[in-house]
């Protein structure tokens, strides 16, 4: 490297770290994280991409922008109310206290009063049997998948689950009921065909080989047309006969019915139907934490907690208390969405489109989540050009719109009205984003 070459000029490492700045940030960020932002200044310097006497600002701006977690918030336009991509259900502040307040050291498994170990999960499992009575026992574990296997392993590994084709689904992402339920050792026995099982049909598969029967609410399609299913309540004496469990997979997680969901099972109606152990996600209708929920007769649920497995899928802390919190608290903004008042929503729709001069259109949201396929949640969306959902998604906050029709749909049905303001700011911001972009283009 010659005297004169620019790169002799870049920052050293050590000079870099005693920056005020960055000093500061080390109590936000690992010394590896610094140290990476660090060379990655350094390197861009190096391909000339930054003059030597950028390093300092641009580095400095690199540490402001990053934090310890890459996860950021979004605010969702969507109008879908459990947004998988998007983490499904939002917490409460009632569950977010509660997450918080156990972060830290916490009784999660110990009894203050006698200083000895207890339940864990003891106050998480209080909540959801107040909450639904119709349930001996409940045992929550890390998600509802985890749950139907924890439930296939410990009923009929080595044996059969007795179930209905037409309830054999795929779950997401690749992921199907048959494969996990296979993948504990049990084995499948289809019944029935894909839109018609009869009860004579579980009848005649029940076999001394028989570990339970599953009935799973195929909660993310619909078959319409020349369709019929058994009911939990005329399956049971068959279950109850053969001496095996009724194991029903609810998915969406409503402990009670809910009038706005009608053709939503819930955990209370299955289990007085007959269902010996109900299985049901946290993060679905259920508005909490990723978690999944078995309720139903003590027997059987003690014979879950019992199998080694239930230690491999436990639930965290954080999800107990967040889950408790949920149950026990305010309703949460899952529940808010999905009651949203019409009125309300179009008055703010209409309000943040007069300040931005676009139009509104009406605009059905979804429950999402695989909840309640077909149901609709009307309401209303402002109308963007589809190029605005780019900037949005990238902008600070980040918005997730709804991209439709060639139009940029804008729903506020899951938006918080306190960030109204927020919203408008940033479709302030991505308009002008496209102006600019438009003028370049012209000029
Ligand atoms: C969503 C769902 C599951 C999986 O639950 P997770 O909490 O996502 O693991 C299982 N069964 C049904 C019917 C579902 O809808």
């Amino acid at each position: 490297m010659d005297q004169t070459d620019p790169r002799r000029l870049i920052p050293r490492t050590d000079d870099l770290l005693a920056l005020p700045g960055v000093r500061a940030a080390r109590k936000r960020l690992s010394d590896r994280v610094i140290r990476d932002l660090i060379r990655h200044t350094q390197e861009q310097a190096r391909r000339s991409e930054l003059a030597p006497a950028q390093v300092e600002p641009a580095l400095l701006a690199a540490v402001a922008a990053r934090s310890a977690t890459t996860l950021r918030p979004v605010l969702n336009a969507t109008g879908v109310v459990v947004h998988t991509n998007l983490g499904r259900a939002p917490l409460s502040a009632a569950a977010v206290d509660a997450l918080v307040a156990a972060s830290g050291y916490v009784d999660v498994e110990l009894d203050l009063a006698t200083g000895s170990r207890s339940r864990r999960g003891a106050g998480a499992r209080a909540a959801l049997l107040a909450a639904c009575p119709a349930a001996e026992d409940a045992l929550v574990v890390n998600n509802g998948a985890a749950a139907l296997v924890l439930a296939t392993t410990a009923l009929a590994a080595g044996r059969e689950v007795v179930v209905s084709r037409g309830e054999l689904v795929e779950i997401g992402a690749g992921f199907r009921l048959p494969d996990l339920i296979e993948s504990t050792g049990a084995r499948l026995h289809e019944v029935g065909t894909t839109n018609r099982t009869h009860l004579s049909d579980y009848a005649d598969a029940l076999s001394p080989a028989t570990g339970c029967v599953l009935k799973v609410h195929p909660s993310n399609f619909r078959v319409e047309g020349f369709t019929s299913e058994v009911p939990l309540g005329e399956l049971s004496p068959l279950a109850a006969a053969h001496g095996v469990a009724l194991v029903a997979d609810l998915g969406s997680g409503l402990l009670a019915p809910d009038p706005h969901l009608p053709g939503e099972p819930d955990v209370a109606t299955a289990l007085a139907s007959g269902a010996d152990v109900v299985i049901a996600s946290g993060d679905k209708l259920l508005g909490g934490p990723q978690a999944g929920l078995l309720l139903g007769r003590a027997e059987v649920i003690s014979r879950l907690a019992r199998h080694p497995l239930a230690r491999a899928v436990r639930a965290d802390k954080l999800a107990l208390a967040a889950l408790e919190a949920t149950v026990a608290g305010e309703a949460p903004p899952v529940v808010q969405a999905l009651h949203a008042d019409p009125d309300r929503l179009r008055s703010r729709t209409e309000r943040l489109a007069a300040a931005l001069q676009v139009p509104v259109t009406a605009h059905d949201g979804r429950v999402g989540g695989g909840g309640a396929p077909g149901v609709p949640l009307p309401g209303w969306a402002l109308r963007l050009p589809q190029a605005a959902a780019a900037p949005l998604r990238t902008g600070d906050p980040a918005v997730l719109p709804r991209v439709h029709d060639g139009f940029c749909l804008l729903d506020l049905r899951c938006v918080p009205e306190a960030d109204d303001d927020r919203i408008l700011d940033a479709v302030r911001r991505a308009l002008a984003t496209l102006e600019a972009a438009a003028e370049v283009g012209a000029g």
